[in-house]
């Protein structure tokens, strides 16, 4: 950056953040909310009903649709009622019983954090986020091969999630206690591994659960992770469906390099959904 960019840079971000306008607006605005340890919770679960309103209501207009139903990974198969509301069952009771209480426990003990004066610089925001995408993709391709190799884990938590062979947004968190646990442990613990600023940590946790809805919304929309994101780094709803499937390949949540490099990657077949298999 020459001089007088710099100078105009420092004119209009003189603590050199872009994000430091943000970052006021919202620690002034919002403080003791941001403050509390029941946030991130509220962010994160507040952000996957949002997320999942547009996919339902894709899987609700159906043929109504045509436009839309063109994208359907799995043309024939679309969730009922009674499967949208079993896996909203499961993501309240999980929520209610689970997760509140630990962050009610958490509350009690933990004082509330404090709020950093400055923001995070623009390049190492980005580099957080994606840092923590790659950092969970690893924990969660290890945990997730253990949980199909060993028949005892993948009977006692993994096999709820596999309920449903034809993936939809609300089957997302449709999850055993362990593994929604496992996964919340990964999302706190990793940006505070990678001393992540607290913008940083809870774009990256809202990023994840847009992400995982995506692996999991049955539509393969040209505005996908997996097609915005070149050279098939990004695995995506298509990657994901194949493993509900076949449930032998492609355990990586979000890229395909783990699967690549452990041999347990399969393509999807578009031609013929049933040859989904290595
Ligand atoms: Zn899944
Ligand atoms: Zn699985």
């Amino acid at each position: 950056m020459d001089l007088s960019t710099r100078l105009i840079w420092i004119d209009f971000f003189p603590d050199g953040s872009v994000l430091q306008p943000l970052w006021d607006a919202l620690r002034f605005r919002y403080k003791d909310y941001l403050r509390s340890p029941l946030f991130p919770v509220i962010l994160t679960v507040s952000s996957y009903f949002i997320f999942c309103v547009p996919y339902v209501v894709c899987d609700l207009m159906g043929d109504r649709w045509p436009w839309v139903q063109r994208h359907k990974l799995q043309p024939k198969v679309r969730p009922t009622w009674a499967t949208m509301l079993h896996c909203v069952g499961v993501t309240l009771w999980n929520h209610l019983f689970l997760v509140f209480p630990a962050s009610v426990a958490q509350w009690a003990w933990r004082p509330p954090v404090d709020l950093p004066e400055t923001a995070p610089a623009f390049p190492e925001f980005v580099a957080g986020v994606i840092g923590n995408l790659l950092l969970f993709d690893f924990q969660y391709y290890i945990w997730h091969l253990l949980h199909h190799r060993i028949r005892w884990l993948y009977v006692t938590f993994h096999a709820i999630h596999h309920n449903y062979s034809s993936p939809f947004a609300l089957a997302t968190q449709c999850l055993g206690g362990w593994e929604l646990l496992t996964v919340g442990f990964w999302t706190t613990l990793n940006p505070i591994i990678l001393r992540c600023h607290l913008l940083t940590t809870w774009v990256f946790m809202v990023v994840h659960v847009y992400v995982s809805v995506e692996d999991h919304c049955g539509y393969d929309f040209p505005w996908s992770f997996s097609r915005i994101i070149p050279f098939g780094v990004y695995g995506g709803p298509n990657m994901h469906d194949v493993h509900h499937q076949k449930p032998t390949s492609n355990f990586a949540p979000h890229f395909g390099h783990w699967d690549r490099l452990f041999g347990t990657y399969a393509e999807y077949c578009f031609a013929n959904p049933k040859k989904n298999t290595k």
